[in-house]
């Protein structure tokens, strides 16, 4: 898999750190999963956070931090064959993932959410805020332009899509704040499916309602 588009620095400091939102961290755990230059920096982060907490002494700070290996040689074959299967058309999802949504993105119940789009929204837990979501966009659909009010985090999980930041492939994060407005075409062929995560669920919302909008004439 060649992933082009990463999660930003920013996100990852919060994700190592244990900051960021629930909704927003399963779609960085989704990525690193798939991504072994995000999941170095997460491991580097966390080793620096550690080092901060004092449980190193000052002197060695003036050190690079020590990389730390990947928890298990082992675990990571497994991540990374969940990796390949996640973007063959009937494959598996990655790992972090399967727990929130099944193995099997074809077992998934969609919910038609406008003209070729459709959704299927992520139970989190009880007090956490956020949205999450899998977006399924047919081949060659337009999403209605639409900005961001907070922090959103897309990973692609099948097929792709191309907006004015590019094009966005399996394994790709677009890691967008408010100050981006867009407008994504699924691919012609293969359309997309995508998890969505953001910071607020009535930001979603807006786009939701856009989708909706020329359904219900509202
Ligand atoms: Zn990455
Ligand atoms: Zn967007």
């Amino acid at each position: 898999m060649k992933i082009a588009h990463h999660v930003d620095d920013a996100t990852l400091m919060s994700y190592a750190a244990g900051s960021l939102p629930e909704a927003l961290g399963a779609v960085v755990a989704a990525h690193i999963s798939l991504c072994g230059p995000c999941r170095r920096e997460v491991a580097d982060l966390e080793c620096i956070g550690t080092a901060l907490m004092g449980k190193v002494t000052p002197a060695s700070l003036s050190r690079p931090a020590p990389r730390i290996p990947p928890a298990d040689a082992r675990d990571n074959k497994i991540e990374a064959s969940d990796a390949r299967a996640a973007v063959e058309p009937c494959g598996d999802l990655p790992a972090p993932l399967v727990r929130l949504v099944g193995s099997d993105l074809s077992s998934v119940r969609w919910k038609r959410l406008g003209l070729g789009v459709w959704h299927r929204p992520i139970p989190l837990s009880k007090n956490a805020k956020g949205d999450l979501r899998l977006i399924k966009v047919a081949p060659g659909q337009v999403m209605p332009e639409h900005g961001h009010g907070g922090s959103e985090l897309t990973l692609v999980l099948t097929g792709s899509y191309t907006d004015e930041i590019g094009r966005f492939g399996p394994g790709d994060v677009a890691d967008l704040d408010d100050e981006i407005e867009h407008s994504p075409v699924a691919d012609q062929e293969t359309g997309c499916i995508c998890l969505i995560a953001s910071e607020e669920k009535a930001r979603f919302k807006g786009l939701i309602a856009r989708l909706v909008q020329p359904l219900t004439g509202l």
